[in-house]
């Protein structure tokens, strides 16, 4: 495992600038991928976007070890890629015909759970798996979809694998 701690460029969907120069980087104004704004400072704070995280030398030819940081570091602040995944995964819950209320309140407000790892996150992510059996293979894919660039490495491998 080596460790990495790289300027980061994300556009508001989520979709990471890749290069090897930093400063091109940095220059991106907006995503390739979808035309969105890319940001490379908290609109919050300022402060410069870091992207960390490990990965195994094998993982160097793709960029799925790369993580979507999910909240500034300096302020707190939900990045826009974070806040616009939670609002869609929100209305996807609201969407979910198999769920009854109680099961789409408790999944929609537990998402900051399995977003950053806390004392509970294990626990949530456990009762998220059954929850989204009970919605379906369709509602799972989806929710897979939305949330997987901005959960936790405890919550993906306890829900998704
Ligand atoms: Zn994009
Ligand atoms: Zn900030």
């Amino acid at each position: 495992m080596e460790y990495f701690s790289i300027p980061g460029a994300i556009c508001k969907n989520g979709h990471r600038v890749i290069g090897s120069n930093p400063s091109e980087i940095q220059q991106a104004n907006f995503c390739q991928s979808c035309g969105a704004k890319v940001f490379n400072r908290c609109d919050g704070c300022n402060k410069e976007i870091m992207v960390k995280g490990t990965y195994q030398i094998s993982d160097r030819d793709s960029d799925e070890y790369l993580p979507l940081p999910a909240f500034c570091e300096n302020c707190g602040k939900a990045y826009p890629w974070t806040s616009l995944a939670l609002e869609a995964a929100k209305n996807l819950i609201d969407s979910a015909n198999e769920l009854d209320n109680i099961e789409k309140v408790y999944l929609a407000n537990n998402l900051n759970n399995i977003i950053s790892d806390n004392p509970n996150t294990e626990l949530v992510a456990n009762n998220i798996r059954s929850l989204l059996s009970k919605a379906g293979n369709e509602f799972t894919s989806a929710f897979r979809n939305i949330t997987v660039n901005i959960i936790s490495e405890i919550a993906k491998r306890a829900i998704f694998s």
